[in-house]
């Protein structure tokens, strides 16, 4: 590295995690200061899927600049309001993970304090679900953009979107080239490192081409390329938490209704995802190997499909958990190279825009060598996200009533570790649930799992018993008149499709 010379970064791996690292760096840094380079390679391919997201992503496009009608109409992307559970306390039993509110705060005090204290003192209440906006939206396969007026109930959610994976990587590709990233095609044969740092010098391409850097970002998925193989930084596997280690992942053609929501349906073995795009839907059997063989679960997913299947159903095999150190030396792993959680709650690619930031936030100075607090809290930050997605998912299979089928009752069988069964615990005694300030999930999202999953609270802040019962009680059926009233105003998700970002010929009105 020369003083006056920009930060040679290296991004090895061109799937969304690669792509979104390179249009994130080069939207926040000075080109001036940092060259970028992005190594990927058409003989590997990507893992081509990952086509849920969280409302964060739309913080990272509009960072980036993106139009949202273009970005919609280019990727197939449909609304998502949140997640449908279906079946995951007992056969057709169905909740909604909205990304949304339940109810306001009232004489300061979180809305579950209130709700939680009517209904234990008998009064009438009716359940969670029905104190979301969201919800009510999502079961009315409505959407229209959320109001900026902060008093009125129509501003109470935010949304996600739903993409083709492929076309996501490509228009997020188109971005960053012509925002001057450097793209270089070529299989990274092998990875020249420094004999005294063991820091990484340059990757040796399969063409005989020589990549030098100074920082190298390892998106090259599952492999791990850099922060695995070449830094031998270990993996802490969760399979003993998360035993689900196989998806089969096939296309079909859609029927019915354009919903605004991902659905997850508990199976035997596992769940079965449903992405609604445009021009087709995702669907998705993720299943533990353990307790269910390859061919069965194909043709479980092929049995669910609710249009013709539109390709070979393709199988994927992972192991939950992540690396112990993301950032190592001067390497970065970001994407699959970093870690896997099962996509149950879509966080892959929120956990690849997280870092991405961070290592925005944590970027070092061009003409100094990296230094190494940087990495200690790259790392702290990253472990926070990865625990803390890891206890909520985990939430969803424990207090399931699927008895009798061994996947679940493993998973009631289960010692959790200590930071989820302190949350349930807590929440159980007094109605409180987690409201981190950085990262997953907010408080609303735990609220909505829990107790979709069976979980009540037996107490309540007593902050709460400031206002009257009887006021309560009003108010809690006001709010539901407004929530009824703000649904009227709202037109179906396929109208809103059609006239802010149908993708044309390709959008198919089989409802
Ligand atoms: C079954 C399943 C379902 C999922 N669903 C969701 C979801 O709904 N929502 C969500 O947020 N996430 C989801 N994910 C996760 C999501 O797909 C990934 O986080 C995302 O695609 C990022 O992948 P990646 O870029 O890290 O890796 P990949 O897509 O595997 O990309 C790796 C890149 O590295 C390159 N590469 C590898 N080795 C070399 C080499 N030697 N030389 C040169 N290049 C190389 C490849 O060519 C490729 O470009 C899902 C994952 C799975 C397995």
């Amino acid at each position: 590295m020369q003083a006056g010379q920009p930060l040679r970064v290296v991004i090895v791996g061109g799937g969304t995690a690669g792509w979104m690292t390179a249009a994130g760096l080069s939207r926040l840094l000075d080109p001036r200061d940092y060259a970028i380079t992005l190594v990927e390679s058409d003989e590997i391919g990507t893992v081509g899927v990952g086509e849920a997201t969280l409302p964060h992503i739309k913080t990272f496009n509009d960072m980036l600049g993106f139009d949202e009608a273009e970005f919609m109409r280019e990727t197939q992307a449909t609304i998502k309001l949140g997640v449908e559970f279906i079946g995951w306390t007992r056969d057709g039993d169905r909740y909604i993970h909205p990304f949304g509110t339940f109810g306001e705060r009232w004489a300061g005090v979180d809305f579950q304090h209130h709700w939680a204290r009517a209904k234990l003192a008998g009064r009438k209440v009716a359940p969670l679900q029905a104190y979301s906006y969201a919800v009510a939206l999502a079961r009315a396969d409505a959407f229209e953009r959320p109001s900026e007026d902060t008093a009125s109930i129509r501003s109470t959610y935010a949304y996600a979107y739903h993409f083709d994976a492929s076309l996501y990587a490509d228009y997020i590709r188109r971005w960053s080239m012509r925002r001057g990233v450097r793209r270089v095609e070529g299989l990274v044969l092998d990875v020249e490192q420094d004999g005294g740092t063991g820091h990484v010098r340059a990757l040796r391409l399969k063409s005989g081409a020589v990549i030098e850097g100074d920082l190298f970002v390892d998106c090259s998925g599952f492999r791990s390329l850099l922060v695995g193989q070449a830094m031998g930084v270990g993996w802490q596997d969760w399979s003993g938490w998360l035993p689900c280690d196989r998806a089969f992942a096939v296309p079909c053609d859609r029927v019915g209704r354009l919903t605004p929501y991902t659905r997850a349906t508990a199976r035997d073995a596992g769940w079965m995802w449903r992405i609604p795009l445009q021009h087709r839907v995702g669907n998705g059997y993720v299943f533990s190997s353990r307790f269910c063989d390859e061919s069965r679960a194909r043709e479980t997913l092929l049995g669910h499909l609710e249009g013709s299947p539109l390709a070979e159903p393709r199988l994927l095999r992972f192991q939950a958990g992540r690396r112990e150190r993301m950032w190592e030396g001067n390497c970065v792993a970001i994407g699959l190279a970093g870690g896997f959680l099962e996509p149950l709650e879509s966080t892959s690619i929120f956990l690849i825009q997280a870092a991405v930031m961070d290592l925005a936030n944590l970027m070092p100075a061009p003409g100094r060598p990296v230094d190494a607090r940087l990495a200690a809290e790259f790392n702290r930050l990253s472990s926070l996200q990865y625990d803390r997605v890891r206890d909520f998912l985990l939430l969803h299979y424990i207090a399931n009533g699927r008895e009798g089928q061994p996947l679940w009752d493993h998973m009631r069988a289960m010692t959790l570790p200590d930071t989820l069964a302190h949350k349930i615990a807590l929440f159980e005694e007094s109605a409180a649930a987690p409201g981190y300030l950085y990262g997953l999930f907010s408080r609303d999202s735990w609220l909505s799992v829990l107790v979709g999953q069976g979980i009540e609270p037996g107490g309540y802040s007593r902050l709460a018993d400031r206002l009257p019962l009887d006021e309560v009680e009003q108010r809690l059926a006001d709010l539901r008149g407004r929530i009824e009233a703000g649904l009227g105003m709202m037109p179906s998700h396929e109208d809103f499709i059609a006239r802010h970002c149908g993708a044309g010929p390709a959008v198919r009105m089989t409802a």
